[in-house]
């Protein structure tokens, strides 16, 4: 098939770009993007290649095992040829990866084979080869690009768990890997910013760099581990029969070896261990970055082969990658339900942390600024767990010239009347000067049914766009006089659906404060100062009257959110609004409400949490009214008035400053403990 031009440009700018990094990550061990990011930039070449065959070249990054052996140490030809893995991102290609390997067994041995695998974990280290002469380590080299590699027998040398000699006088070449474990990672990087010397950008790439150190004495400072986990070459003995057979071979001879492997049926229990280890990977003090599946029975694994530069019989099941590339293929300015303009960025749909993204806020105009991105970029896109996507950085590398800047519009149609907008002032935001424009009436609609606000179940956007469209509704406190006649004549909606829905209205009639201010759509008013306001006022007639210099001196409420609260309580169509709703709904306290957790004590009382990174038990909202119903505060940011700091994975800057300031840091185990009352030790310390 004839390669269209921008898909040879878009092939050869990937290929420059991956080896780019290829080098900065194996060579130097200074990565400068994520690994994830990585892997997506090779997926869409292999993708490529996969379309259009003559795209596939022996020098393509696809077809490469790891990077260049340092100069600096001795060149040792591998006696066996290392490999690198397939990759599988999803339980999608787990079941391909499945499908493949039964059809090709099919063929190879004439019957139908259901093979039973092996799941390791992958542990995101260094890849180094042992080899032992009659039980003793006679020679440690790295991967490098699979046929040479770097000899760094001394180093591997100082490393306690790396046996010097076996404890059975074999002949065997091994393979494992060499990883730094996360707390000495933290101690090192803390170590080398005193001394002011670059950081490491993570505990791979610190064991990988110190491997690669030409003393031997410092790598032995370094506490560097190890797990072994393949048997290249094994002399006068036969190969074990499988998978199994091996590890506990290589537990025999003294090696470490990771003990959570598992023996799966087939391939839906793969993906079950995948599932359970995306979870607990934080909890193991070495890096995970996925599992490792291998079919068990060695003679199915021979059957199998080796295609480019991967094996057939395993593929690396990787985690949910938290940072991937894509292409912006237009920015488009959406009216908010306070009439705010901001940029989105429609983009390629890709997946990331787990489900598919097609869109991702820019914020405001600055940021367009900030980032440089111009329709038609690729760019880095970011998505820890229930955290909003955001792009990180355009790959600046991969610009045709076709690229079309934003222009920032001076009127804008969604926007009503005659489209003006105006800049808040104060602040780099937009918004339109028309106030009770359709969308915004439509938003604001979307938002007070929402989870954070009333949280009627059924009344999604769908609904509430039929609904506007019948004209059964125009204001939030419409939807509290919809009654059944009126929504069973809407098409296609049963009698099931309006019972439903309508339970679901009446339930919601009873609301927390907090909940209720947030549905009223204040401006610059979010959760956290929805709570901090029905902490301090109690009732909404008290907050209705208050001051707007009272207002400023509550926590984190600052003059601009003062000034909006008490801007929107001028508004005689907001009052009007208000009123009417009061008449329907009855506020409840927070200890009665739907979102309190059913604990009565307040062991937080007084005290403040941020929250940073991804949790894994539980989404950051419900922690945070975990935390609430028991008295806790929640911040957005660290301050010196932080009391703890909730830590997930992938944590942001917070994590940082915390260390600065010297707040508790709390893991996602001390809090569950905290929650249930098990460690209350933690508050009082
Ligand atoms: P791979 O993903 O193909 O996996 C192979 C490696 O897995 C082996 O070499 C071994 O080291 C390791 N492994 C861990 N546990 C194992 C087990 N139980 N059994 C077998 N192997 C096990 O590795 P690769 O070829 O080194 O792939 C590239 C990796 O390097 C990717 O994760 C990629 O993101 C990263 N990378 C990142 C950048 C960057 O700029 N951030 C650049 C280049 C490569």
């Amino acid at each position: 098939m004839k390669v269209p031009l921008e898909v040879k440009k878009r092939a050869l700018n990937l290929s420059k770009i991956i080896a780019k990094h290829s080098y900065l990550y194996y060579v130097k061990d200074a990565p400068e993007i994520d690994d994830s990011a990585y892997d997506s930039l090779i997926e869409e070449l292999r993708k490529l290649e996969e379309e259009f065959s003559s795209l596939k070249v022996a020098v393509s990054p696809t077809q490469r095992v790891g990077g260049e052996p340092l100069k600096e140490f001795k060149k040792v030809p591998h006696q066996v040829e290392q490999w690198s893995f397939n990759d599988a991102f999803s339980e999608e290609d787990m079941f391909d990866f499945d499908k493949r390997v039964k059809n090709f067994l099919r063929k190879e041995m004439g019957e139908e084979i259901s093979p039973a695998y092996t799941c390791e974990l992958k542990i995101d280290g260094l890849k180094v080869v042992f080899e032992y002469k009659k039980g003793l380590l006679k020679r440690a080299a790295t991967r490098g690009d699979g046929v040479i590699g770097e000899d760094v027998t001394n180093n591997i040398k100082t490393i306690n768990s790396v046996p010097l000699k076996l404890l059975k006088p074999v002949d065997i070449i091994v393979e494992g890997e060499v990883w730094l474990g996360k707390d000495n990672f933290k101690k090192l990087n803390q170590e080398r910013k005193r001394k002011e010397e670059i950081l490491f950008a993570n505990p791979r790439n610190a064991a990988a760099g110190t491997i690669r150190q030409l003393d031997p004495k410092i790598v032995s400072q370094r506490k560097l581990d190890s797990f072994i986990y393949d048997i290249a070459a094994l002399s006068d003995k036969p190969m074990p029969e499988n998978q199994m057979a091996e590890l506990k071979y290589l537990q025999t001879l003294g090696f470490k070896v990771n003990k959570n492997f598992k023996l799966c049926k087939n391939i839906k229990e793969t993906v079950a261990y995948w599932k359970i280890w995306q979870k607990s990977k934080e909890k193991e003090d070495y890096l995970i970055d996925g599992v490792v599946i291998k079919i068990n029975e060695t003679k199915y694994q021979k059957a199998l082969g080796f295609t480019g530069k991967a094996p057939r019989f395993a593929i690396a099941f990787k985690f949910p990658a938290e940072q991937v590339t894509t292409i912006v293929e237009d920015i488009i300015l959406q009216v908010g339900r306070t009439g705010v303009l901001t940029p989105v960025a429609h983009l390629r749909p890709v997946l990331v942390a787990g489900s598919t993204v097609s869109r991702a806020t820019l914020h405001n105009e600055d940021e367009i600024k900030r980032l440089g991105v111009r329709i038609g970029d690729t760019v880095i896109l970011q998505k820890a767990g229930d955290v909003i996507p955001d792009i990180v950085s355009v790959v600046k590398e991969m610009r045709t010239s076709k690229e079309r800047e934003f222009v920032w519009p001076v009127f804008v149609s969604d926007c009503g009347g005659n489209g003006e907008i105006e800049r808040i002032s104060g602040q780099s935001a937009w918004r339109c000067k028309n106030k009770n424009s359709f969308i915004q009436k439509k938003r604001k609609l979307y938002h007070f049914a929402g989870k954070s606000a009333f949280n009627i179940d059924g009344l999604g956007p769908k609904i509430i766009d039929t609904l506007l469209g019948a004209e059964l509704i125009a204001i939030s406190d419409d939807i509290f006089t919809l009654k059944k006649g009126d929504l069973l004549t809407i098409p296609r909606f049963a009698e099931k659906s309006v019972d439903n829905l309508l339970s679901s209205i009446e339930k919601a009639k009873r609301v927390s404060f907090p909940r209720f201010i947030v549905s009223l759509s204040i401006p610059n008013v979010g959760q956290e100062t929805a709570y901090l306001l029905a902490k301090n006022f109690k009732t909404i007639e008290k907050l209705e009257e208050a001051k707007i210099e009272y207002l400023e001196k509550i926590g984190e409420v600052g003059p601009i959110v003062a000034q909006s609260i008490t801007l929107w309580f001028k508004d005689k169509e907001n009052i009007k609004i208000l009123n009417k709703l009061l008449k329907h709904v009855k506020i409840i306290s927070e200890s009665n409400s739907s979102m309190s957790s059913g604990q009565k004590s307040n062991i937080f009382e007084n005290k403040t949490f941020v929250l940073t990174g991804t949790l894994g038990s539980m989404s950051r909202d419900e922690a945070k009214e975990k935390i609430r119903a028991l008295g806790g505060s929640i911040s957005i940011s660290v301050s010196k008035e932080t009391d703890f700091l909730v830590v997930g994975e992938n944590p942001g800057s917070k994590y940082e400053k915390s260390l600065e300031f010297g707040i508790k840091i709390l893991n996602e185990k001390d809090l569950e403990s905290l929650l249930n009352g098990s460690k209350n030790d933690i508050i009082k310390a």
